[in-house]
This record gives structure tokens, sequence and C-alpha cells, in this order.
């Protein structure tokens, strides 16, 4: 079906711009959300058909959703859990993540309930400052903030109107259909067609899988992360704090007025077996950097259990010619699916919302001119995104690499004359130049 008109791929016309933005979904429903629709799904013989599929309700496929909401394109996410993620830290996001923010309209909703990050401080695991930067000495227009991840989910869930998200929805299986269509089984055996699928299921993505893709490769780090609560104020200055060790590294964002975000990373030849304990957790971050300076030590014992995790570090790199493209006919992944990589230059999430809405623009383009390629457009995606995100794969990887670092000599020209005299932060953040104009 390779360059089929979007009159054959949409049976009903597509939802006007007024119609989709006058339904948005109520406040704070999605903590509280279960599937009320599966029933609907189960009671359609034969499956449920759909135009748009989005599978995986997080930072991307949500994204990707109101992007696609507001330029008119009514979409269906389907979410392996039971409701959108309420535990989990926070992210740090740069000005590209903004641009997008912005673009699909949740920019200030967000800014008002975090707190701008002025600089970075980066010490040496004895306490002693190493460097310093203010992102705007460098660059007037960079904006920095830690989000918290269930703030943002819940955010972007709020555009969209009731019952775009399925819960308990998790894709086992995926197909061709005879005429073109994608067909999607869950895990309790229901089964829907798609016209066009958004595969946005993360760094394990079954779509990933079926496209051919290899799996992502653990790069020889974990991480811990948590985000500590302080109920009557947190006592820091609002910067990124680094501490630089050796095979260790640490670090703390302010995030508001009362929580802070930090992180432990650390070496390990494998990633181990999974550790859900918080206390356990917890003691093991802490033995990681227990004679460090005790203000992370004290972060960490502030942290909710529900806050904090370790998580092995993995990514992909996305090389010419062997690995294969973003999309596959009317199949399209974006975000870690597509392009897991390290979180050492805080782009993993920032660059997934880059992709929703490069993505969605294409797909309405598509759609609204009715004689371009749905296929075309995935494609041409694909195409304008890989150059952006294979060589921030591979910076990510050796940025995390040289932090990583555990010889003394190493280590010690590292911090005595990499950081101090050459390390320059405009050239490191000119990553986070993006252009994206409102949807
Ligand atoms: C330690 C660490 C720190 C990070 N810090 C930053 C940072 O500071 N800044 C930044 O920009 N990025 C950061 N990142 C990266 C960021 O977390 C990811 O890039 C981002 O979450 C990717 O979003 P996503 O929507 O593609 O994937 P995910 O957030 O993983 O969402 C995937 C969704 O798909 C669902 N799903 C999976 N499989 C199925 C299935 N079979 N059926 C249905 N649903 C499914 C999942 O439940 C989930 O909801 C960090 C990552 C790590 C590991």
């Amino acid at each position: 079906m390779a360059g089929a008109s979007l009159s054959t791929v949409f049976v009903n016309p597509p939802l006007s711009l007024h119609h989709s933005r006058a339904r948005a979904h109520p406040k704070n429903q999605w903590r509280h959300a279960k599937t009320t629709s599966l029933s609907t799904i189960r009671a359609q013989s034969g499956g449920r058909k759909e135009d748009i599929v989005i599978v995986g309700a997080g930072i991307a496929g949500l994204a990707t959703a109101v992007s696609l909401h507001r330029l008119g394109l009514r979409s269906l996410v389907l979410e392996q859990a039971e409701s959108l993620r309420t535990g989990g830290t926070s992210l740090t996001l740069f000005k590209n993540g903004w641009r997008v923010l912005d673009a699909i309209g949740v920019g200030n909703e967000l800014r008002s309930q975090f707190l701008e990050i002025q600089g970075m401080v980066v010490n040496s695991e004895d306490g002693r400052e190493l460097r310093s930067f203010k992102f705007k000495d460098e660059d007037e227009s960079q904006e920095v903030r830690a989000v918290e991840r269930r703030v943002l989910l819940e955010t972007l869930a709020n555009q969209l109107p009731p019952d775009s998200v399925l819960f308990n929805s998790k894709l086992t299986n995926i197909s061709k259909s005879g005429n073109g269509e994608t067909l999607l089984e869950l895990v309790d055996g229901t089964q829907l067609s798609a016209k066009i699928v958004i595969g946005c299921d993360g760094i394990r993505s079954p779509i990933a899988k079926w496209m051919g893709f290899a799996d992502p490769k653990y790069v020889g780090h974990c991480a811990f992360r948590g985000l500590g609560y302080y109920p009557d104020g947190q006592p820091f200055d609002p910067k990124v704090n680094y501490i630089y060790g050796r095979g260790i590294r640490a670090g703390c964002v302010p995030v508001s007025p009362t929580k802070v975000y930090w992180f432990v990373c650390f070496n390990r030849a494998s990633p181990g077996p999974k550790i859900s304990d918080p206390s356990e957790l917890k003691k093991q971050a802490k033995e990681l950097v227990r004679n460090w300076p005790t203000n992370l030590l004290n972060i960490i014992d502030q942290t909710p259990d529900d806050t904090i995790i370790r998580t092995p570090l993995v990514d992909r790199w996305l090389w010419p010619a062997i690995s294969p493209p973003a999309s596959s006919g009317r199949v399209v992944l974006l975000g870690d699916a597509w392009h897991p990589m390290t979180p050492n230059l805080g782009q993993g999430a920032c660059c997934a919302l880059e992709d929703a809405v490069v993505l969605a623009r294409k797909l309405a383009n598509a759609v609204k001119s009715r004689s371009a390629s749905v296929e075309d457009a995935l494609s041409s995606y694909g195409s304008e995104r890989w150059p952006r995100i294979f060589p921030l794969t591979i910076r990510a990887n050796l940025v995390g690499s040289a932090l990583q670092w555990d010889n003394p000599v190493v280590c010690s020209v590292r911090n005595n004359v990499i950081i101090p005299k050459l390390v320059r932060l405009g050239p490191l953040l000119e990553h986070t130049n993006f252009d994206c104009q409102p949807l």
C-alpha cells in the first residue's frame, strides 16, 4: 500500500481542531484512571478498528497524542500500566524541551511549578569546587528546569479528550494484515487493527524488536535516582550540583521549593538483579558516596520510598545501513523506542518531545493534503530526525564514559586540567538549539 493517499487511510475525516480542543480531559483524572474502555473493545466483535494508535503513554506517546490533537487528528494511546506513572523522579529539560512544551501549549503551566536553574557547579569528591557556569552567561535564551515526570505526564494527558488513553493495554503481538493495516494484540487477547501505529513503547519496545532493531546495549554503569522531599522548604540554590569521583559521580538539582532531584552513577560490569526494596536502594546509594559532602547523604535520607530507583544505563547506536529506518510502512518509532540514549546530556526526554512535534506536523500535513502519502511522511520524519539523534546518542555515551573514568591519573587530569581549564559550556550545550513553532 506504499503511496496510498489519506483519503484511503482515513475512513472518517479527521476531527476538526476546534472539536478536539473543546474536549480536553478534566484535570487530575489520570492518577485514578483505570481502564474503562477495554470492555468496549471486547464488545466489538472482530476487534476494534482505529486510524492512529500510539503504543505507550510515556513522554513521547503523550506528547505525540497532544500534538496530533492540536493539529486536529484523533489518536488512541495504549498503555500497559494501570495508570500514568505516578512515582518516579524528575527530568532536567533544556531549552529545546521547553520550546516543544510551548509549541504544544503546556510550557507556562509547567514553568509555574518548577524552579529555573541558573547554572551549574562541579566539585570533586573532597568538596573542592572545580568549575561553575551560569547558563545565561553562555546563552541568554537557555532555559533549564527539572520537571517531575509525574507532573509532566499528567499535564500532557490533561490536554487530551476523555478515553484517549487505554490503560491495562499491554501490546504483546504485532503483525501486518493483508489490507495494509497493522494488527495489534494485547496481553488479554484483545485485538485492534490500526491504519497507522506510532511506537512510543520505551527502551524495551516490542515494536522496535518487530521492526528488526537490536536490543539496547548496557553501557557499563547504573544510576540511582531519587527525589528528596523537604516539607518545610529545601535549602539549595537553583543550580545543578555535580560531584565527580573515580568511577562514581553524583549530583543534585532543586526541582521545586520542596523537592530536590539527586543521582549517583556508578560503574558495574553487569546490571545485576533488579532491586525494588527502597531501604536497600537507599543503603546502597549512600554506601557509594559515604565519604562525600554530607548534603548529598541528607537528600538521600529525605527521599520517600516511591521516588527512589536504580536503572542500568543503555543506548543503541543507529548506524546507517545497519540499523533499520525509523519507520516501516505505516509503523513508526519515537523516543526511547527508537533512540535510547544515556542520560549524560539530559536529552532523552527532550529529544522524545522534539520527535513528537516533528512527526505530528508531517503526519497532519499528509492527512490535510489528502494526496500525500503517510508512508512518505513517516519516512521523512525518520530522515529529518536521524542526523539529530545519532550524533547525540554517541556524544552522550562518550561524555558518560569520560565522567565514569576510574583511573586515578586520568581522573586527576580530568579534575585539574580538563574541567577547570578546557571545558566550555556554550559549545557543550549547542545541541539544545532546536527551533519549534507553535502547533
Ligand atoms: C537515569 C536517567 C536519567 C534521565 N534523565 C533525563 C534528563 O534529565 N533529561 C531528559 O531529557 N531525559 C532524561 N532521561 C531520559 C528519559 O527518561 C527518556 O528518554 C524518556 O523517558 C523517554 O520517553 P519515552 O516516552 O520514549 O519512553 P518511556 O518514558 O519509557 O515510556 C514508554 C511507555 O510505554 C509503555 N509501554 C512499554 N511497553 C509497552 C507495551 N508492550 N504495551 C503498552 N505500553 C507499553 C511504558 O509503560 C511507558 O509508559 C533519563 C533517563 C535515565 C535512565
